[in-house]
């Protein structure tokens, strides 16, 4: 069976490990720090968190800028529930709206649903493929839109506008503009899930972009207390005999262990050396195995200003409903090869439709999701494999299809 996205588990990762775990040292302590430092430089960001998951470094953002029953948040309807279940964790509204046909957000649907209860904007880049984010910063600082914003806190008074914070679970790597995704938004969070194309298990990171006068130190430090129980010291602060601490609010427990710091630092090392390139190469070999095939739509990957992190290739079968895009499915299953769905769009989940979302208030987002299929994209993945993915794609549709 070629699976779906098995992570690369290098020798020098298992030694790193082991290095940690004989250091005397395995929570959060030197490695996560040197991986919060080594991120700085491959993202450009003005200073990143390291956490236990994306999921939190979003939700610690929108705690830390007060967000709360009441608010608003605008997110796409197509993405993982994660970036949805942080703004109802607060309280607030998740506001989603509809997708372009490169499955992010649609600009013209944020600006539709911005109110004065907006508070923040959660675009997702699908896939590893940035969204528009000059056309969202613009937006969002418009003479049209600005004035609607209303401060209620401190912070929101410092920054005076909606709040753009990126859910990059994907896009670690991809560029905008030239520059590597992670100061194109005042927070840019970025997901190290098994899955995603650098993994620590469990584990993301905030790059924190915040624009003067916030200090992006000092927020690094009160995100750092909110992700440890509201505790004035980590625990390696503590070992140096000032063993006194005090907790200032009933914080989260969210803080990466060294353990899992070790597999991303070793990553990054080859990240764009060894990861994104291959990542790439098979790309290169689907588009070219599709692009003859009148059935494919192929996915969006690089523009004039964008390129991907090559995170999901997300095939398309022109024409179809979601009955036959499920049995051309089974029928690639059939033959070893392990594909996915990204994503079922909000939605149709039970959750969201019991809050009262309807699927056909966001009609691209259901079309793109029932013709789209996720093919494997991982290190180990051969030329061989490749081939073999191509092939079952390629009967299966042949086979419900009739083509
Ligand atoms: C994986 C993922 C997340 C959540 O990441 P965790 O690190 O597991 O919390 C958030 N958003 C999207 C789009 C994802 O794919």
């Amino acid at each position: 069976m070629i699976p779906f996205s098995p992570p690369k588990i290098y020798q020098e990762i298992i030694d790193e490990v082991v290095d940690t775990l004989k250091s005397g040292w395995i929570t959060t302590g030197p490695k996560t720090k040197k991986l919060e430092q080594n991120l700085i430089e491959y993202t450009g960001a003005q200073k990143v968190i390291c956490l236990n998951s994306a999921t939190i470094g979003m939700e610690l953002l929108l705690r830390w800028f007060g967000v709360k029953e009441g608010d608003e948040v605008i997110l796409p309807a197509y993405t993982y529930c994660a970036t949805a279940n942080v703004v109802l964790h607060c309280g607030a509204k998740p506001i989603m709206v509809d997708i372009n046909d490169d499955f992010n957000i649609d600009i013209n649907a944020v600006k539709s649903k911005i109110t004065s209860r907006t508070k923040a904007i959660i675009p997702v880049d699908i896939g590893g493929y940035p969204c528009d984010y000059e056309e969202l910063n613009k937006l969002i600082r418009s003479e049209e839109i600005h004035p609607l914003f209303k401060a209620e806190n401190e912070e929101q008074k410092k920054l005076g506008r909606i709040l753009l914070m990126s859910d990059a679970a994907h896009s670690l790597g991809a560029k905008y503009q030239g520059k590597s995704v992670g100061s194109s938004a005042d927070a840019t969070v970025f997901s190290f899930h098994a899955v995603k194309n650098l993994t620590t298990a469990e584990g993301g990171a905030a790059a924190l972009n915040l624009p003067s006068p916030f200090d992006n130190e000092e927020i690094y430090k009160q995100l750092n207390i909110k992700s440890l129980h509201g505790q004035s010291k980590d625990a390696l602060a503590k070992t140096t005999g000032n063993w006194r601490y005090d907790v200032s609010e009933a914080g989260y427990k969210a803080n990466m262990t060294d353990i899992l710091a070790s597999l991303g630092l070793v990553e990054l090392e080859h990240y764009d050396k060894e990861t994104i390139p291959r990542r790439k190469a098979i790309f290169d070999q689907y588009i070219k195995a599709f692009e003859s095939e009148k059935w494919a739509e192929l996915p969006t990957y690089k523009s004039d200003d964008k390129e991907s992190s090559y995170h999901l290739f997300m095939l398309r079968i022109k024409g179809i409903e979601e009955a036959q895009r499920d049995a051309i499915i089974d029928e690639i299953f059939k033959q070893e090869v392990s594909v996915n769905v990204h994503f079922q769009p909000l939605p149709l989940l039970s959750l969201y439709k019991g809050l009262g979302y309807q699927m056909e208030d966001y009609p691209n987002a259901f079309h793109q999701y029932q013709r789209e299929i996720s093919l494997p994209v991982y290190y180990d993945l051969s030329d061989e494999h490749v081939a073999t993915v191509v092939a079952a794609v390629k009967s299966a549709v042949k086979k419900v299809l009739n083509k």
